[in-house]
């Protein structure tokens, strides 16, 4: 039975895409139709894999950023060097087929049986799969404390912005814009680090429990911190999307 069950997982199959909007100028968030989907946990991934016409394949990971039991969405931010984010923010469209295989991870996952207060920290489209968590911790009715804390460069940057500005009952979110503040902005306005987890995070003698995700750089520099302050490094969980630049 596991064995069936792992290959159905691994293996690909096709997906439809049934919509794509528009969450920031370069970021999309593609809804799918996967006809052999065995649900997935909050923080996990899928592979997707395009195959142009003379054959040259590219794949890349995605996470998933809707809540299990929600249609399997993802969230794509445009690299405009890059080779396969191009084709999925701006190429893809409704209707169109698109190849993926997943869930994957079972690391960087959280339930409520995980337990908190949860301390959620994104560098830029990091927020995806912290996204997932919100919304499985909403679904199933946790009363975990939670707090996100979102890197951005400019507002127009901040991807689920209008679900962000409506958090749940015990949710906090605190965010911070790098490059560009609009006027009246309250929110932080500088890169995170030591000083600024300092005035954010839960104290480890609460034994939070951290999801950090984002760029590699962001990812190292906040899970670094994070133990350094006291966090046990095994309630400090990672997930590190590559070089996608800075936040
Ligand atoms: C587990 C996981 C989850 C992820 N989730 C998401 C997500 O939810 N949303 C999201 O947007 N992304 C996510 N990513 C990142 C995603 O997988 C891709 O890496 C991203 O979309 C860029 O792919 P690309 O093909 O467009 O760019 P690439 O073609 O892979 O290029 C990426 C960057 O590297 C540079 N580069 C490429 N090749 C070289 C080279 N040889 N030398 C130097 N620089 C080079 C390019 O200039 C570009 O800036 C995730 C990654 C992982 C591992």
């Amino acid at each position: 039975m596991a064995g069936t069950a792992l290959r159905r997982r691994l293996s690909w199959q096709v997906a439809k895409v049934s919509a794509v909007t528009t969450e920031t100028p370069s970021v999309r968030t593609i809804m799918l139709e996967v006809p052999d989907w065995p649900g997935h946990q909050a923080g996990q991934h899928l592979d997707i894999r395009l195959t142009d016409e003379d054959g040259y394949v590219a794949e890349r990971s995605y996470s998933i950023a809707s809540a299990p039991g929600e249609p399997v969405a993802i969230t794509v931010e445009r690299l405009d060097d890059g080779e396969v984010s191009p084709y999925l923010t701006d190429e893809l469209r409704a209707g169109d087929d698109l190849e993926l295989r997943g869930p994957i991870g079972g690391y960087f996952t959280w339930g409520p049986q995980d337990g908190g207060p949860l301390l959620l920290l994104a560098g830029g489209s990091g927020v995806v799969p912290l996204r997932s968590i919100l919304r499985h911790r909403e679904r199933t009715g946790s009363t975990v404390p939670a707090r996100l804390l979102y890197s951005s460069r400019t507002l127009d940057d901040v991807i689920y912005r209008a679900e962000l500005d409506q958090p749940a009952p015990g949710v906090e979110i605190i965010e911070t814009l790098t490059r560009h503040q609009p006027p009246a902005w309250t929110g932080y306005a500088r890169r995170v680090d030591a000083a600024l987890l300092g005035e954010v995070e839960w104290p480890a003698a609460e034994m939070p429990l951290a999801y950090v995700c984002g760029p590699t750089s962001f990812v190292e520099a906040v899970s670094q911190a994070l133990v350094q302050s006291g966090y046990p490094p095994q309630r400090v969980k990672t997930e590190r999307f590559g070089a996608t630049g800075g936040t």
